[in-house]
């Protein structure tokens, strides 16, 4: 799954008001059946990965370290070895998600194809965090 999906359900999770630990152990957890959904994944990270770092910002600034934060860093967190992997600072066998290491099949389908696609998934993914602002945006 793309990291602003799973930054947008990392922070629906987080709104749900368990708590930063509980929010983050949850958005955590999601990746894996995330990721094991047939998926298109953006054509160029950078794009993903600097729409979920404007996203998680912007969670920042309207909530602060509240849960829906933690929720919608928990859930990115594994993305950070794909990443790392990107940019060539570890190698395929050094992953170690189980989605991203093949322990667990990962349900890839695709690319976007398009900048036109992945921008329609940014909003929708911000549409997300949106709402899950309005339901648990507060920082307690
Ligand atoms: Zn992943």
């Amino acid at each position: 799954m793309c990291s602003v999906t799973h930054v947008a359900a990392g922070a629906l999770l987080g709104s749900l008001g368990e708590g930063r630990l509980v929010a983050f152990l949850i958005g955590f957890g999601s990746h894996i059946p995330l990721d094991m959904l047939p998926h298109i994944d953006f054509e160029d990270f950078r794009f993903d990965a600097a729409v979920s770092v404007v996203l998680l910002a912007g969670i920042y600034a309207f909530s602060g370290f509240s849960p829906v934060l933690w929720g919608a860093l928990g859930a990115v967190a594994p993305d950070f070895e794909n990443l790392l992997w990107k940019v060539g600072v570890i190698r395929e066998e050094g992953k170690i998600f189980p989605t991203h290491s093949g322990l667990i099949k990962h349900g890839k389908a695709g690319n976007a194809g398009s900048l036109q696609t992945e921008i329609a998934m940014s909003l929708v993914s911000a549409g997300l965090v949106a709402v899950a602002l309005l339901i648990g945006g507060s920082s307690n």
